[in-house]
This record gives C-alpha cells, sequence and structure tokens, in this order.
C-alpha cells in the first residue's frame, strides 16, 4: 500500500473521508511534535492454531504487510529500552517518526518467522521472553488448549540478541501478577530477569506485564527490580510524558488490517484505541482486580 494514496481514514461514524498526501504529513509530523510514539503489541506470527489461541496470533501475510506500510510511510523502529531513555533525555534522541514493535512470550515463530521479515525490513523490536518455557513449550496455555507451541531456544534467544532485537523478561511462569501475593510476584519478576541476564550475558532493562495486568505496587517493584520501563497493553499510543511504568500499547489481532493500523498510527483512533469511557473502565477493574488479588493472598495466607 503506497503512503500517496491513502484514502482510507474513517471518521468515528464509519464513514470513509480521503486524506491527501500533503495533510497527511502533518497528521504525522503532528503526533511526533506531540511525542507520540505507538507500541504495537504482537504475540505470535502464525496462522491459527485454534479458536482460543487466535487472538494471539498474526499471519505471516498480515505481518508482511504492517510492516511494509510502515516502511514505505518512514517509520523508524526503536526498542522499548530505546523509548524509556528518550523519556528521561525529552525525546531529543528520537527519530522523527518513531515506533515501537513489541512481542509478547517467547514463541519460536519469532525466530523463524518474524525475525527474516523484521530483518527484510530493517526493522528493530523488543521480545518479551517467558523464562521458564525457554527450550520447552507453551505449557502455560491449557485454556487455549496450546500447550504444545514451541517457545525460543536458548541458541535462538542468544542469535535473536545479536541480531539487534531486545530481550525483555516476562516473568517466569506468565502468571496474572496483580492476582499473586507480592513475594511472589516479586520472584516471578526477579527470576525472569536473573535467567535472561545469565543467558544473554548483558543487562535486561524492559518488562512487560502478563495479560497487560499491573497496579502501584508492581510497578515499584519493578523499578526497585532495576528494569527501566515496564509495558502494559492500555490500547492508546504511548507518550514521551507517559508513566514508563505502565507504558501503553496497541494489541495487534488477527483481522487487523493495514487500514485499522493507519488509522491508529496517523490518528489515535479507530477499533485499535480504546475510548476514554473505555479507558476508565479499564482502570478501574484493574483496581478491583488488585483489590481483590490482595484479598486472595491475605485468605491464603500468603
Ligand atoms: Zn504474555
Amino acid at each position: 500500500m503506497q503512503c500517496n494514496n491513502l484514502n482510507y481514514l474513517k471518521r468515528n461514524s464509519g464513514e470513509s473521508i480521503e486524506v491527501p498526501l500533503a495533510e497527511m504529513e502533518v497528521i504525522v509530523v503532528l503526533a511526533t511534535e506531540q511525542h507520540n510514539v505507538p507500541i504495537l503489541m504482537y504475540h505470535s506470527i502464525s496462522s491459527p492454531a485454534n479458536s482460543g489461541f487466535k487472538p494471539c496470533t498474526v499471519s505471516p501475510e498480515s505481518f508482511n504487510e504492517h510492516l511494509s506500510y510502515l516502511k514505505q510511510c518512514h517509520y523508524t523502529s526503536i526498542t522499548v529500552t530505546q523509548f524509556a531513555k528518550a523519556m528521561t533525555r525529552g525525546g531529543i534522541c528520537l527519530p522523527s517518526r518513531p515506533v515501537i514493535l513489541t512481542f509478547d512470550d517467547g514463541y519460536a515463530d519469532f525466530y523463524t518467522t518474524a525475525l527474516p521479515a523484521l530483518q527484510r525490513y530493517g526493522f528493530t523490536a523488543t521480545l518479551f521472553i517467558t523464562t521458564a518455557f525457554i527450550d520447552s513449550t507453551s505449557r502455560w496455555l491449557q485454556y487455549p488448549n496450546e500447550r504444545s507451541r514451541p517457545m525460543i531456544t536458548k541458541t535462538q534467544l542468544a542469535e535473536i540478541n545479536a541480531c539487534g532485537i531486545e530481550c525483555g523478561a516476562h516473568t517466569h511462569t506468565h502468571p496474572p501478577l496483580d492476582m499473586l501475593p507480592l513475594s511472589v510476584a516479586r520472584d516471578e519478576i526477579v527470576r525472569s530477569k536473573e535467567l535472561l541476564e545469565e543467558y544473554l550475558g548483558q543487562q535486561v532493562s524492559s518488562f512487560a506485564y502478563p495479560y497487560g495486568y499491573y497496579n502501584t505496587r508492581l510497578q515499584q517493584i519493578v523499578r526497585a527490580c532495576g528494569f527501566t520501563s515496564a509495558s502494559a497493553i492500555r490500547r492508546a499510543i504511548s507518550s514521551l510524558h507517559d508513566n514508563p511504568y505502565a507504558l501503553a500499547r496497541l494489541a495487534i489481532w488477527p483481522d487487523t488490517d493495514v487500514h485499522t493500523l493507519a488509522t491508529a498510527l496517523l490518528t489515535g483512533r479507530g477499533p485499535l484505541v480504546a475510548s476514554p469511557v473505555k479507558r476508565i473502565r479499564a482502570n478501574l477493574r484493574l483496581h478491583v482486580r488488585s483489590v481483590y488479588g490482595k484479598f486472595w493472598s491475605h485468605r491464603r495466607g500468603a
């Protein structure tokens, strides 16, 4: 898809509008001036195996179309840690059209499918890895019945790191951290960091909350463990002025086409972006989960 022939932006009503290139350029420049940085969240780049796991997949063909669009529109990819550094420096080291590509969990198809595509287009990314399942399969996915999906190996992890992809932590066993006693949650966070640092021989600075569930105490723990950022979901475009321990990401779905992606990146609206009302509701849900999680922990005597 060519950027100089865009005609797919839609108003909130769903009505399509044509936007000439010059206007698009203004929109993109404005977005950059406002220090907005879209962080895209992918999981598995593969064809769906069963309906339960389908929301976590994007086909290789769709992924290729997303990358092609980003390339043609002159986006420059950065890692989450580069963004966190830019936040501390007022954004002076940000490229003019930044985008961050993140991949959660550490499926083997990141190595076999996503990485070659990223390299073809010259993009970097941040991969968030669940350390208990390295060299194994997705054993925590019992409810979608996807426990046999291959995860990356230590050898692949070293190659991914050598290719300039940032490797971040995503806990050890992928639990919803806000439902755990804080000491257990801390162990999950620390263990994943220490193991990754042992495997990679270098510091690991970025973290992502499993399922996007977090609260204030978890943010404090992640910070105290030495991470410079933590990614949530929140369905919004991130900004330099955001909390680095609750970074907003746009979840990319199996049916996210280039039109939908472009609408989110260029206007900050559309199906990928939560409305202010939905964002308030999501924050309330997180708070309620956190309260009940603590209650549950005390009842369990933890
Ligand atoms: Zn995950």
